[in-house]
């Protein structure tokens, strides 16, 4: 039996929300504290409405909550990517390995504003325009802006990547803990493609990508027929692009097949805000058995595993579970948290790193492409035994480092495969059948995991 605790959230982001509404449920005593005003009366500000994909590590405690189904009304499917090459030419890429698979994209905001009504249903109260101010760690007492001080038996940090409560734990742990932001050197603007008498004007079930080497652009379909467009670029051109001469031919030359449709690309681009990305890395994750970071707090990425949110569900999960199986006792919880969760929280980081060649550069490689259609002829003629490990962090619940682990082998097993051969339909069956009982089953059967186990 689990003993009730005051707790404290700070944060009522993706992560906060969710994290408040599952410990709520478990009897606990929970309050939000939030430094921003109240987005749902605000509304979202221009250029920062970002379109998230969820996806099964997301999926999993949204379900056990009892909430994916209403978080699925405002979603819309994605079920693979097309690629847009300069000349205008289109490829598309299913992501799942059957038809019964895909991402759920769905607007931030919008889904903050739900996970905070439901926080608020069951009895959390958010305190808005409350910024953490600072910790006493060893009374356990809060300080947030216009708020008196609090006392708390656990507080979790789900403060976002300039986290306070992780700044506090970095002062306190001085050389025990190791923090840093890396930055990716590639920033972001948000711009818009809307619909067209309420239609869609490019294929709604994809992910959009127009790779361009160190640069690119990606569009995520809405509910009402538009899509969110998402320009990267290196840090160094946003100053060139501040004069609109510069920034128009850039983008004439790179996305012509969009330019009909974006009506408003030169205005929106010189008015959106530019989005930094970077890593974000802390050890630990932990302050003794009192605080815990979750989400971007712990570990902001980029975001091209599109994982972000969903491995910060995913340390809401790892909690929960532990607080199954160890009620009480928060110094084992916190333990296994922070070396579990945290060695999956960098192996995510660093796939999203690899993604991000992959996506701005390689998705328009014909031998990448070709990697990609045996990958998904493998997942279909071995089912039980082969999943890409695009697959695996996306659909199973297999955790990220483990992911990472098997992908370095599956990679021997693809350059084996592929060597030679010019289109799937080449794809020597037999080898393929030698190469993943000796080398891929094997790693599974010693991990005690199997990929259909983890699928949910
Ligand atoms: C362009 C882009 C695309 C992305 N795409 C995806 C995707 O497809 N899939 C995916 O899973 N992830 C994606 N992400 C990542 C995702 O947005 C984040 O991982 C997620 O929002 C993290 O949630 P969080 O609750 O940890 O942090 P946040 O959402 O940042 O929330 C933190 C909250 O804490 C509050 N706060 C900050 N400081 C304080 C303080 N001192 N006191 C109190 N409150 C404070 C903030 O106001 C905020 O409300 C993307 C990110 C970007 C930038």
């Amino acid at each position: 039996m689990e003993k009730p605790r005051k707790i404290i959230v700070a944060g009522a982001g993706l992560v906060g929300s969710l994290l408040a509404i599952a410990l709520k449920k478990r009897g606990h005593d929970v309050s939000i504290f939030e430094r921003r005003s109240d987005m749902r009366k605000a509304g979202t500000a221009a250029g920062k409405s970002i379109n998230l994909i969820v996806t099964a590590k997301g999926v999993k405690p949204l379900r056990d909550l009892g909430l994916w189904e209403t978080v699925r009304q405002i979603t819309s499917p994605v079920t693979g990517r097309t690629m847009h090459s300069k000349a205008g030419e289109i490829a598309y890429q299913p992501y799942g390995k059957d038809n019964t698979e895909c991402n759920h994209s769905v607007s931030r905001s919008e889904l903050n504003c739900l996970l905070m009504d439901e926080a608020e249903k069951v009895g959390v109260p958010i305190h808005f325009n409350s910024p953490l101010k600072s910790i006493d760690l060893k009374k356990k007492i809060a300080h947030f802006e216009s708020s008196a001080p609090l006392s708390y038996d656990l507080l979790f940090g789900t403060d976002g990547t300039g986290s306070a409560v992780r700044q506090t734990m970095v002062e306190a742990l001085g050389d025990k803990a190791k923090y840093g932001v890396e930055p990716l050197g590639t920033d972001y603007k948000e711009m818009h493609m809307p619909a067209k008498d309420g239609q869609y004007v490019m294929d709604e079930n994809s992910l959009h990508i127009w790779p361009r080497g160190n640069h690119m652009l990606m569009g995520l379909p809405n509910r009402d027929g538009s899509f969110t467009m998402t320009l990267y670029i290196p840090k160094t051109w946003f100053e060139d692009f501040k004069n609109p001469t510069a920034f128009k031919n850039y983008f004439e030359e790179n996305y012509q097949d969009t330019i009909p449709f974006m009506p408003d690309f030169e205005k929106e681009y010189q008015a959106n805000p530019q989005g930094f990305l970077g890593t974000v890395r802390m050890k630990p994750w932990i302050y003794e058995d009192q605080i815990a970071l979750l989400g971007d707090s712990a570990h902001a990425m980029v975001p091209f595993f599109g994982q972000g949110m969903n491995s910060g569900f995913a340390d809401v999960q790892f909690l929960l579970d532990q607080m199954t199986e160890h009620p009480n006792d928060y110094q084992t919880i916190f333990q296994n948290y922070n070396s579990v969760q945290k060695a999956a929280g960098d192996a995510i980081s660093d796939l999203a790193q690899e993604n991000f060649v992959e996506m701005c550069d390689k998705v328009g490689d014909e031998k990448f492409l070709l990697r990609k259609k045996v990958e998904h002829k493998l997942e279909n003629t071995f089912p039980e035994h082969f999943r890409s490990r695009y697959g695996l962090v996306t659909y199973t619940l297999v955790p990220y480092h483990l992911v990472k682990e098997v992908g370095a082998i599956q990679d021997e097993v693809l350059d084996e495969l592929c060597r030679g051969i010019q289109s799937p339909e080449n794809l020597d069956l037999e080898l393929a059948r030698k190469l993943i009982s000796q080398k891929i089953t094997p790693w599974f059967e010693k991990k005690s995991l199997s990929p259909e186990r983890y699928r949910f």
